[in-house]
């Protein structure tokens, strides 16, 4: 399949292999920030084909992992009200919350569908005005756009019963704390793809100059990730750092203007809790003030929600590239796919379900 096929070539992946070989010199530790990234890097294996020197830091764009328990125990009080039509993305269902989890809420009888866009909820608004709409809009700057033209759209239609339940974050900020921690040990980023081909990579080169570290915006498919990591060996043995990008197949410096526009638009930026993370600066969107009729945050008042992380979960280290799923007491044994405490063993992109669907249990590299 073009496109596609290309990027997936053994032969061209053994040669890169063979180049990053050549090119290594010393330990170097790299995290990939995306989840996607993540989960190509395990389906295909690629750690066996690097060096013993170079590390993989499975890093924190996994949007289901990021979101706090505490919003989605807010997703599973909206979704239990029979005034509501509660809507999400399929990912987000099984995502365990204090006491239950949006599937089970379905279970029990209430109003809970899946959907494909957020603009698929403003039909069903259409369709039920004695409802309330919710879309659980969760996500980095990748669903941003689509959320926020939901919202303007609603507005323009006088749709007052549709609202979203926010869970926006943003890239810059995150890569930001990681290199801030006073533990940090990535020393080169395999950036981004899909977020930069919304926002462009200027930010990156502010974060790369500030910090003096390689990144590389990378793909998702084995030869785009195996390139990347070859640019970023390259850059640290060069004692060099700069943006890099791998993937302009999908991404301009400047990104999508349109897009951006809309964001800008309809969300403020403020700061936002991570899963894990804590709260960071700065790091995700809220409704603005002309939208916020629409935040669902607001209309069902829910500020007094408050939840505590498993303790034995450590799944905020493994998201700073700190700590490996194996390395955690739970993984594979209380905690699987079947049965997640955390939300990086609950989401296909999560880092834990990663490790325990390509069986790397038990595996340092
Ligand atoms: S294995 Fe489960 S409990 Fe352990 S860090 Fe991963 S999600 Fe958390």
């Amino acid at each position: 399949m073009k496109y596609l096929d290309e990027y997936r070539d053994s032969t061209l992946a053994q040669q890169l292999s063979q180049r990053i070989h050549k090119a290594t010199k010393h330990n170097w530790t790299i995290m990939e920030v995306c989840g996607g990234q993540t989960h190509s890097i395990l389906q295909y294996g690629l750690e066996d084909l690097l060096p013993e020197t170079i590390e993989l830091l499975h890093g924190p764009g996994c949007p289901v992992c990021v979101t706090p328990l505490e919003l989605i125990d807010k997703a599973v009080a909206i979704a239990s009200r029979q005034d509501v039509i509660f809507c999400s993305f399929g990912d987000m269902l099984r995502v365990p919350g204090s006491q239950n989890d949006l599937l089970g809420v379905k279970a029990q009888g209430f109003d809970v569908r899946i959907v494909y866009s957020p603009l698929d909820c403003l039909a069903i608004a259409k369709n039920n005005p004695d409802k309330q709409v919710v879309f659980f809009a969760v996500g980095f700057e990748t669903t941003a756009p689509a959320n926020a033209m939901s919202v303007r759209q609603a507005k323009t239609l006088g749709l007052g019963n549709f609202s979203i339940l926010t869970s926006h974050v943003t890239v810059p900020p995150v890569i930001t704390s990681i290199l801030q921690s006073v533990d940090n040990r990535v020393q080169a980023f395999l950036g981004p793809g899909h977020v930069c081909s919304v926002m462009g990579w200027k930010q990156y080169e502010t974060i790369s100059n500030h910090y003096k570290i390689p990144i590389v915006i990378t793909g998702f498919e084995p030869t785009d990730l195996l390139e990347g990591i070859l640019r970023c060996v390259l850059q640290l043995e060069a004692g060099e750092y700069k943006v890099e990008n791998q993937y302009a197949r999908a991404v301009e410096k400047e990104g999508n203007i349109a897009a951006q526009s809309i964001v800008e638009e309809v969300f403020d930026v403020s700061d936002r809790m991570w899963r894990g993370l804590g709260s960071i600066p700065k790091s995700g969107y809220k409704l603005s003030y002309d939208y916020a009729d629409f935040d669902a945050e607001r209309i069902f008042q829910l500020e007094t929600i408050s939840a505590e992380e498993p303790a034995v979960c450590i799944s905020g280290q493994i998201l700073r590239g700190l700590k490996k799923p194996h390395e955690c007491p739970a993984f594979a044994n209380m905690c699987t796919p079947e049965t997640p405490l955390g939300a990086t063993m609950v989401s296909s992109e999560g880092t834990c379900a990663a490790y325990y669907k390509y069986g790397r249990i038990g595996q340092t590299k």
